[in-house]
């Protein structure tokens, strides 16, 4: 209750700082946020207060809500058309007249029917003052519309932006509007986190900390980086076939990304030098050119995983250069049973082998452990049959 959910419901249906924060400047003006206030200047003559004069309302023995012509609630609603709206509004819904939420649904309901020229600038406003003054001028309406009038409420405005939106800027989420390009870092743009669905959110949490993990994989590469993923509200993830319940890309923490030419598990094996890192590595590799992407998120706890069939199968690893030897098993086998049959060295019969030839199989056994041997002898290693850190830089370069 309050402001800070009178600003979360209209920043739900609003999806705009400026439009929000000009609005609410407006609500503070009018009613300082008490969605009880009646106006002020009636107490004494109806002999009622805030508390009373809801409580009259709602137990039906106050029958002149409508007609009354007393400021009431968040916006200090007056004209008798908009009380009784009002009144209508609280019967339907089952709540009490003064219910801040119903008031903040009662007011999304004006700008969406009798408004829709107010909801438009709020929803498109590039700054408080600009939203402020419309809705003064066009929606609220005061006797007292002069330039240092204007100028108040909009200051009010500037206080609720830099409280709510400024305020949050130390902390690692920042919150931006959908399809609105503000630059992140050198190579990165909000938009390029917009969630991949369809009408279903209006705005795109994204975490500072990722934005910075991803820009030291772009200066690290060299080459570009696009994001497959970035932010995924709770609707499109709910429609994403494989999509965890409980996915980071929800909470605009996590990104699965494509860095040109260069393979997902060189990309994973960089983000895990990162000394700062703290997060989830995800590698997803259907070849050894390197289809596939590399998911990273920063929850802030450690976990690396595998995935080499599709979005859901994996297996978690303790890092990527874990050594393999024979008998070992997993998809990071795999990863090395691919990279090993996509490399090719001249026997002594003159012809061109494989190192591995045998079949994709999750499984270290003897034609793998062959191949590492080779592989080993061929670098300068004799005699080791373990795929150690050494043969993870050779095969996934950082
Ligand atoms: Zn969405
Ligand atoms: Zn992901």
């Amino acid at each position: 209750m309050g402001r800070q959910n009178i600003y979360n419901k209209l920043m739900d249906a609003i999806g705009n700082v400026f439009g929000v924060c000009g609005l609410m400047a407006n609500i503070e003006t009018e009613s300082g946020f008490k969605s009880t206030n009646m106006q002020n200047s009636y107490e004494a003559r109806l002999g009622m207060n805030d508390a009373t004069y809801t409580q009259a309302v709602d137990n039906g023995s106050y029958a002149n809500f409508a007609i009354d012509r007393v400021g009431y609630g968040l916006c200090q609603w007056t004209s008798s058309g908009r009380k009784a709206g009002l009144l209508a509004y609280a019967k339907e819904h089952g709540k009490s007249i003064g219910d801040e939420d119903m008031q903040v649904d009662y007011l999304l309901h004006e700008l969406s029917t009798g408004y829709k020229a107010v909801l438009k600038v709020l929803k498109n406003a590039t700054s408080v003052k600009e939203a402020s003054d419309y809705v003064c001028k066009k929606y609220e309406r005061p006797a007292d519309q002069s330039e240092k009038a204007l100028a108040n409420r909009a200051k009010k405005g500037e206080a609720i932006y830099a409280e709510f939106v400024d305020g949050k800027e130390d902390g690692p989420m920042k919150i931006y509007k959908q399809g609105v390009a503000v630059q992140l870092a050198k190579n990165f743009k909000s938009t390029e986190f917009d969630c991949n669905g369809k009408g279903c959110c209006t705005q795109t949490p994204i975490s500072t900390d990722l934005v910075k993990v991803l820009q030291q994989v772009r200066d690290h590469f060299g080459v570009s980086v696009n994001l497959n993923c970035g932010y995924r509200c709770p609707v499109h993830n709910a429609k994403v076939s494989g999509a965890s319940k409980n996915s980071k890309h929800m909470e605009g923490i996590a990104s699965d990304i494509v860095v040109k030419g260069v393979h997902p598990m060189r990309v994973a094996r960089f983000v895990e030098t990162l000394p700062d890192f703290k997060g989830r590595i995800g590698v997803y590799t259907w070849d050894a050119k390197g289809s596939g992407f590399t998911h990273i998120d920063v929850r802030g706890t450690n976990s690396r995983a595998v995935y080499t069939k599709n979005n859901t199968d994996y297996d978690n690893v303790i890092k990527f250069t874990v050594p393999i030897k024979r008998g070992a098993k997993g998809k990071i086998v795999t990863v090395v049973e691919r990279f090993l049959a996509s490399q090719k060295y001249k026997g002594e019969d003159g012809k061109t082998h494989k190192y591995y030839e045998g079949s994709i199989d999750e499984s270290c056994g003897p034609k793998l452990e062959a191949g590492i041997i080779r592989w080993n002898a061929d670098h300068g290693r004799k005699n080791d049959a373990s795929w150690g850190p050494k043969c993870w830089n050779e095969a996934f370069p950082i």
